[in-house]
């Protein structure tokens, strides 16, 4: 059986692949791109249909952070032209929230920058929570506020999130390529105080550091190991005034092979395309669609995305649908593990479904040079042949923390 075929069974059947196996989708030719894309296309759809669930980025806090994470606009010492604000209020950030929930979004992200939140910082997401939730019950509330601190995940627990989000970001091997300020083993702590204090994980990782096929594995492997419920797949906008404003390493069919060993990896697990989509996988957008079952409606933090309707027409157009807010994102045998993982409160591995992380609290460091990759053919794995576009690498200038409307 080849390569493909034996992904698929497996994926079929909820198997996880071999490490080998993930690697041989990153080492695949640009000739067999479609077929690896139809192959992750029929596990994906096994396990989500047709539906991709959006989810609304808010930017709570804006810049200003005394983190190093190098890929980041809000480091310290970036000197990225992003918008740059402390706290918002509540309805604020409920008028934001309700923007992205108009448009169809069915889960809405809090996010602030820094290093982790004070139990001050607790309170005003507490109060914002009541707020959105006061508007829409039923709306899912993912916080991302960082490292966390002992009991802080169990009081945003009580106040009614639904999930934290902390990505391990790359390999822990590499970890300390990217930032200094904190450590791989940070990362996986908050995580796990997230997941145990019940709240559903969400932990991804960031595509196009320099990183080699190598990492990418490693850093998959260790969240599905992790137990993470949705993995957010970023690929990175180096944004000019941060480190690695030169990182341009990818093409559209490294990202589309990046998202097939996700899916393969984690083919019952919500895959979602996080940051980057717009930049790097360009007009293949759609075509990660058939990979991936979620993507971020309108802008994110730093930057603007294209407009909310583009989103909407491109999922109709790729004959997708919209997750309703009455419809479980995950399939029944994995929502019942995590539940369990979380009324155990346990976490840590594969079995107890753990895991959470994303593109806020600290996470980055410094460009790293890049292992040798696996070489092949029409491959783009060393992503030399990606050009500069800074060009398409837009600053946010509404929504959240401005007098203009946002994108949704
Ligand atoms: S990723 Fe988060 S912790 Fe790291 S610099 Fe940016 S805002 Fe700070």
């Amino acid at each position: 059986m080849d390569l493909l075929d034996t992904l698929t069974a497996k994926g079929l059947r909820g198997e996880v692949p071999t490490r080998e196996e993930a690697l041989a989708v990153l080492a695949t030719t640009d000739d067999e791109l479609l077929d690896v894309v139809a192959a992750a296309g029929k596990v994906r759809r096994r396990w989500f249909g047709r539906r991709v669930k959006l989810n609304y980025l808010v930017n709570l806090k804006s810049g200003l952070c005394p983190e190093d994470c190098s890929y980041c606009s809000q480091r310290l010492g970036s000197k990225a032209e992003i918008l740059k604000y402390t706290w918002l209020k509540p309805d604020q950030a409920a008028d934001a929230a309700r923007a992205g929930v108009a448009g169809g979004a069915k889960r809405v992200c809090l996010v602030a920058s820094g290093r982790g939140p004070t139990d001050r910082d607790i309170d005003r997401v507490t109060d914002t929570m009541a707020a959105i939730k006061e508007a829409d019950p039923a709306v899912e509330i993912c916080v991302c506020l960082g490292l966390l601190s002992d009991n802080q995940a169990e009081r945003l627990k009580a106040a009614g999130a639904d999930a934290y989000n902390h990505n391990l970001n790359t390999s822990e091997g590499t970890y300390g390529d990217i930032a200094t300020t904190h450590t791989y083993a940070d990362r996986v702590d908050t995580v796990q105080k997230a997941h145990g204090a019940g709240l559903s994980a969400c932990s991804g990782l960031i595509a196009g550091m320099g990183e080699s096929d190598e990492d990418l594995v490693d850093v998959v492997f260790a969240l599905r190991e992790l137990g993470s419920d949705s993995v957010p797949v970023n690929f990175l906008i180096p944004f000019e005034g941060t480190p690695l404003a030169k990182e341009w390493n990818l093409t559209p069919q490294r990202c589309l092979r990046i998202l097939a060993m996700v899916r393969f990896v984690n083919p019952d697990t919500e895959v979602r395309i996080a940051g980057g989509r717009e930049v790097h996988l360009r007009s293949m957008q759609p075509l990660g669609l058939h990979i991936a079952n979620s993507i971020f409606l309108g802008d994110y933090l730093t930057s603007e995305g294209q407009a909310g309707q583009a989103d909407l027409d491109m999922i109709k157009d790729a004959g997708f649908e919209v997750e309703g807010a009455g419809e479980a994102t995950l399939p029944r045998h994995r929502a019942d593990l995590a539940e369990a993982a979380q009324a155990a409160g346990s976490c840590g591995t594969a079995a107890s479904a753990c895991g959470s992380g994303g593109g806020c609290g600290p996470c980055g460091g410094h460009a790293h040079t890049a292992p040798e990759a696996p070489a092949s053919e029409g491959s783009a794995s060393e992503g030399s042949d990606d050009e500069l576009r800074s060009d398409l690498v837009k600053v946010r200038r509404r929504g959240a923390g401005t007098e203009l409307a946002p994108n949704a």
